[in-house]
């Protein structure tokens, strides 16, 4: 039997029109130099119709691609509206990547439009001559374009332009749910950029699940701090997940410095926010010294690399304030899951499951494959890697598939871990940090975690390293809190009795800090090749 149910299509011009007659009162705050500059939704969905208007004169039709190159600001959060409202594929660009990659992805992804903050000009000057397809540059704020012209390319002012477009509504097309909407490059932690085209539908459905109660619960009484970047992964879908229940939306600009972040929230004083654990690293040191309240959080999620649970512990302890662990990849949208205890547990045990990467979210499918191919138990011990698949999981890349990545309908997520029977995902590693010691596998990042609960420690980062009579061994590079001496002997009898004999690092060396990927993680990569070129100062200690 058919449904009779009608078919609208889930999108975001839908959700467009519905930010700005339902919630046109909910306020998106801009950090500035000085202090702060806000419009409600209705007035950023009116600039947005008109930067619609504005990107159809300059050629902008359906299914063209129009890049950003932007800090978290309203002007990034009115493209995040019109862009995909009017039919078009909103692509943000990683203004973190070495220039060379954000031509290859503004090339592969043939943006016909960019946008640019005034602040970025400088960097951007390098980039723009390579990107072939790009004919327009629009600058939002001021700055010198003088380099930007020089390439021929037609500059426009984004204030300029908005202020000139017509004032009449644009006419959003209907839209097949199933096209792009956004596509995200992931950031290449372990490989080159790959291109992740995200659908109106899967948009949308996943910014819906954000709000559920046991994944975030943002709605109207939140004030929501994206510190994630709107240049990685849609910001985790917030500014969309904001306009479906008229959340306030605060956001930092480029002002990520602990100082910066401190001074937003004290200002702004958000309910939930959500950033990667090294801007919680920095924020706790600047918040331990400064006194900065920061009791108005009710929840803060973390997430994109493992979060260490010394951190989730200090800040709870300290400051009052709740860090709930995610996991989730560009690939997926990006949440997978989320570390919420369920009800009725022993502290111990809640924490147990808070510490973890996060029970599945509903329509995440996820298995288990062991190096054999074969599915293993959800027993929260066995691990394996973790395939999932679901309606905001992508099915290919773009503009090339890679189909080592994909098994019969399943997304191989490259990363390891366990599964509870309840649907509990714990990581131990990434499929390529593994360490393989006589056959067996040590997680990095339990290791680090330990690690970086010592009181001497600011941060550690543990890679695998080759050895002559166990095929590899762990190499623990730690960074010192300022004004503490480490000691290494010290740091293996604390890790003594927290983990099995055979799996304590026996080499060691300090580094100043750990080198972070453009999206600040810990970038593997970089220490491996360190340690092989003999750059590091490696003691051994058993
Ligand atoms: P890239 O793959 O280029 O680093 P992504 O931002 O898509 O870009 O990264 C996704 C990966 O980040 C996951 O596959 C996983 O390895 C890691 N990750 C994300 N969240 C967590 C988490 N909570 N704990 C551990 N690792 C995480």
């Amino acid at each position: 039997m058919r449904s009779t149910m009608m078919d609208t299509p889930l999108s975001i011009a839908t959700l467009v029109r519905h930010a700005e007659r339902v919630h046109g009162d909910a306020i998106v705050t801009t950090a500035t130099e000085t202090g702060s500059r806000k419009a409600t939704f209705r007035e950023c969905s009116k600039r947005a119709s008109k930067l619609a208007h504005a990107l159809r004169g300059l050629g902008v039709t359906s299914d063209q691609r129009v890049g950003t190159f932007m800090w978290n600001n309203q002007e990034h959060f009115e493209a995040y509206m019109a862009v995909p409202a009017m039919g078009a594929v909103l692509h943000t660009l990683n203004i973190r990547l070495p220039p060379a990659e954000v031509v290859f992805i503004a090339n592969a992804a043939e943006d016909l439009v960019v946008l640019v903050d005034a602040s970025l000009l400088p960097l951007f000057a390098s980039i723009l001559p390579g990107c072939t397809t790009v004919e327009h540059v629009i600058v939002v704020g001021k700055g010198d374009t003088t380099a930007l012209a020089a390439t021929g390319k037609t500059i426009h002012d984004y204030d300029a332009l908005v202020a000139a477009a017509s004032d009449a509504p644009f006419d959003y097309p209907v839209v097949d749910e199933r096209d792009a909407c956004a596509i995200a490059f992931t950031s290449g932690t372990t490989g080159s950029p790959k291109g992740v085209a995200y659908s109106h539908r899967s948009a949308m459905l996943h910014s819906m699940q954000l709000c559920l109660g046991d994944a975030t619960g943002v709605g109207s009484r939140d004030r929501v701090l994206a510190v994630v970047p709107m240049f990685h992964v849609c910001a985790w879908g917030l500014p969309w997940a904001c306009m479906l229940v008229g959340a306030d939306l605060v956001l930092p600009d480029r002002f990520l410095q602990p100082d910066g972040i401190a001074r937003i929230i004290t200002s702004e004083k958000p309910t939930f926010a959500g950033a990667v654990p090294t801007i919680w690293t920095g924020l706790l040191q600047f918040v331990d010294k400064n006194p900065i309240d920061l009791k108005s959080f009710r929840m803060v999620l973390v997430g994109g690399s493992a979060c260490p649970p010394s951190l989730m512990k200090a800040f709870e302890e300290r400051h009052g304030m709740h860090i709930v662990h995610a996991w989730g990849m560009t690939e997926t949208s990006p949440l997978g899951s989320v570390a919420v205890a369920r009800d009725g547990l022993d502290p111990e045990e809640a924490w147990k499951l808070r510490i973890s990467q996060g029970r599945l979210s509903p329509f995440v499918e996820a298995k288990l494959v062991g190096p054999d191919g074969k599915e293993i138990a959800w027993d929260g011990a066995t691990s394996g890697e973790l395939l999932v698949r679901g309606p905001w999981v992508t099915a290919s890349y773009y503009p090339e598939n890679d189909l080592e990545k994909f098994s019969d309908g399943w997304l191989r997520t490259g990363d390891v871990g366990t599964l509870t029977k309840d649907g509990y995902l714990t990581l131990t590693d990434r499929a390529k940090d593994v360490i393989k010691s006589g056959g067996e596998w040590i997680s990095s990042v339990a290791l680090e975690n330990h690690l970086m609960g010592h009181e001497t420690l600011l941060e550690a980062c543990v890679v695998g390293v080759p050895d002559d009579k166990w095929g590899e061994r762990p190499l623990a590079c730690v960074v010192a809190k300022p004004g503490k001496d480490v000691s290494f002997a010290e740091l293996r009898a604390f890790l003594a009795d927290k983990i099995a004999k055979w799996q304590l690092p026996e080499r060691w060396a300090i580094i100043a800090s750990v080198p972070k990927t453009s999206v600040g993680k810990f970038d593997k990569k970089v220490l491996r090749a360190d340690y092989a070129a003999g750059k590091l100062d490696v003691t051994t200690v058993d």
